[in-house]
């Protein structure tokens, strides 16, 4: 037999949004997935059938008003696009979206119903691609060129090696050839940091504790930098076991740290301080699943805004003595993981990284 309750679970499961008024402009569906991306006041679906949907979409007026236009019999290209007004932590989703009177069969309008796809997911594989296509031309370039400078520069490392013994005892030309081989060592770093840069990175993922993971780096990175930098851990209380190669995530939450801490040194007005954090994001309403993020935010001078997209590319670097690989590569790393390397800098006010690894899905498997 069956089930009257049958229509309300179908349109609870299908993954698009739905929400459908009466003539009268009262709200008379509300699929889960409607009620989730539109932000709703945090009230059960089944309070809200009856109600004026200028109230129901309050956060969304403009939802509200597609809707209320096509009870005017207004038709919109079908897949149009709108951008939701942003939640208190985060943007708001592009929505791709079809709205249409509901008719009768004697030609009516007995209401309308919009239906409609969260973009963001989309979005961001896009821009992603568009990165990664930059960084893999970027990174062969440099492949290119370090293999040109590869042979004269063991040629040159050589030479140096034999300077130094025929300069046995001659104590300040011997100090200039250490100074020569300390740079040609630094440049031949540079050209198999390049190589190891376009090979393709190999993960080798298990179970890791993503508090021990962000607790190593901490402590890594502190053996690399010769001053102390006050940090300021804002932990979950339960943290899940994340399928990570773990030396991996490692490496890229060292450099992170490192980073904020060089930042920092001797720089910005503020107190010097690294927050470090890691929680789950649900990811509610956006179409993407649970995700596990680390942060590292400093109190340092942030990036200026026309190179937020360049400190990820390969050797790109404002440090005198810095490789500029170190972003390139971990955003390298993250992207393998099926996950997301993030900047979010408000101008004087320090610089906020966000690592986001998927805690399930495929590509987290
Ligand atoms: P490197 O540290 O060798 O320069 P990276 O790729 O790690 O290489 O960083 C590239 C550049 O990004 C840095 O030289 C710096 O200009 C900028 N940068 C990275 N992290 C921060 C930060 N926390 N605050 C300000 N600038 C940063």
């Amino acid at each position: 037999m069956h089930d009257s309750r049958f229509a309300g679970w179908l349109l609870d499961s299908v993954r698009s949004g739905l929400v459908a008024i009466d003539a009268s402009g009262a709200i008379a569906a509300l699929n889960a997935a409607g009620h989730r991306v539109l932000g709703c006041a945090g009230e059960a679906s089944a309070a809200l059938i009856g109600r004026d949907c200028r109230d129901v979409l309050a956060a969304q007026p403009a939802v509200a008003q597609r809707l209320l236009e096509a009870l005017d019999g207004i038709e919109r290209p079908s897949r149009a696009e709108l951008v939701l007004a942003a939640g208190a932590d985060r943007p708001g989703p592009t929505i791709g979206y079809t709205v249409s009177p509901v008719r009768t069969p004697e030609g009516g309008i007995a209401g309308a119903v919009l239906q409609f796809r969260d973009l963001t997911p989309y979005e961001r594989n896009a821009e992603q691609g568009r990165l990664r296509e930059r960084l893999a031309a970027l990174g062969e370039m440099a492949a290119g060129l370090a293999h040109e400078i590869r042979n004269p520069l063991a040629g040159m490392e050589i030479l140096t090696g034999l300077l130094r013994r025929r300069l046995a005892g001659h104590d300040e030309e011997l100090a200039l050839v250490n100074e020569l081989t300390a740079e040609l060592r630094r440049v031949a770093q540079t050209v198999t940091d390049s190589l190891e840069f376009v090979r393709p990175v190999a993960l080798r993922r298990e179970s890791v504790d993503p508090v021990e993971v962000l607790e190593e780096s901490l402590a890594r990175a502190r053996s690399r930098v010769p001053f102390d930098v006050d940090v300021r851990r804002d932990y979950a209380e339960t943290v899940p076991a994340l399928r990570a190669d773990g030396e991996r995530i490692e490496g890229v939450l060292t450099n992170l740290i490192v980073n904020a801490f060089e930042a920092m040194h001797g720089a910005g007005s503020e107190p010097a301080r690294v927050s470090l954090g890691v929680r789950v994001d649900a990811c509610e309403g956006i179409e993407i699943g649970p995700e596990l993020v680390f942060t590292v935010a400093d109190t340092g001078p942030g990036i200026p805004e026309d190179l937020r997209e360049r400190v990820f590319y390969p050797f790109f670097t404002t440090k005198q003595r810095g490789s500029g690989i170190g972003l390139a590569q971990a955003q390298k790393i993250v992207d393998g993981h099926g996950g997301r390397l993030e900047l979010e800098c408000d101008p004087g006010h320090g610089a906020t990284f966000r690592v986001r690894l998927p805690l399930a899905g495929p590509e987290a498997a």
